[in-house]
């Protein structure tokens, strides 16, 4: 009985404390806590209707990807990790004393992880150490090699990075393998995709895509781990609040997924039986 009690208050705390409301009915929540220092990440997995779709949220401050992915689930079924850790775009802490901050797309390589951590002051062994680990219990929860690919959500802002970021002469040119601009749409809605195949398919479609370039740099993002383990990549970005955008551009998104890897869709279905 106290078992129960405790499990049904931990079950209340956990619904008190997920920030993306509302959470409909019949939705399955499970909660995995990674602690580095005094930095608490919950890798929060809703979960609704039949097998399909598996979708990964990284930013704390960007939800509108998260609300988008609850409207598709909720009609379509499938999942969601959110990562929440206070609402916040970087993870800040502080470990022996010493306060740290990194963009959580930033830890899922070694040297990335330093050079981020390094971004906002120095970093030491440790910590980058504590940093991979998270990278890791991500991805074991995530599971892409599993899944056949990595389907991330992203938000951004009104004006600045967006598809032209990429074009030449631009700060993102070097990550660029190739652009597809459809000028009827906001510049900041886009997907970023790192297998060409799947480049056509959403250029097809006539969304705004960017095919990321096979040399771009290691900065420890999921993007790069993706291409250095094969793991077919889409992430679906939209200006905050452009929450029917950002549900047209993932309906677009896993229809492109599922024609270029039929497989893919056969796996998803059978996912829990
Ligand atoms: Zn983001």
């Amino acid at each position: 009985m106290m078992k129960y009690i405790l499990s049904l208050m931990l079950c209340c705390c956990l619904n008190a404390f997920a920030q993306h409301p509302p959470v409909f009915e019949g939705m399955e929540m499970d909660t995995t806590l990674i602690v580095a220092g005094d930095l608490n990440v919950n890798l929060v997995r809703y979960k609704y209707g039949k097998p399909s779709i598996s979708f990964l949220a990284i930013h704390d401050d960007e939800d509108t990807g998260v609300k988008a992915a609850f409207e598709y689930i909720q009609f379509s079924g499938g999942s969601i990790i959110d990562c929440q850790y206070g609402g916040k775009r970087n993870y800040k802490f502080t470990y022996n004393g010493q306060q740290y901050q990194t963009d959580p797309n930033s830890i899922y390589s070694k040297e990335g992880a330093k050079i981020g951590i390094e971004k906002f002051g120095p970093s030491n062994n440790e910590v980058v150490h504590q940093m991979e680990n998270i990278a890791r219990i991500i991805l074991n929860q995530y599971n892409p090699k599993k899944l056949g690919y990595i389907f991330t959500l992203h938000n951004n802002a009104d004006g600045g990075f967006g598809i032209p970021s990429y074009l030449k002469g631009y700060e993102l040119e070097k990550v660029t393998d190739s652009v597809h601009i459809n000028f009827q749409m906001d510049p900041d809605d886009m997907v970023l995709v790192t297998e060409k195949k799947l480049y056509n398919a959403l250029k097809k479609a006539n969304v705004n895509v960017v095919l990321q370039h096979t040399e771009a740099d290691d900065d420890g993002s999921l993007s790069i781990y993706a291409k250095r383990n094969q793991i077919p990549y889409i992430n679906v970005e939209v200006q905050h609040g452009h929450q029917e955008e950002n549900l047209r551009l993932i309906e677009i998104a896993v229809k492109a997924l599922y024609e270029c890897y039929p497989n893919l869709k056969e796996k998803d279905k059978a996912a829990n039986e």
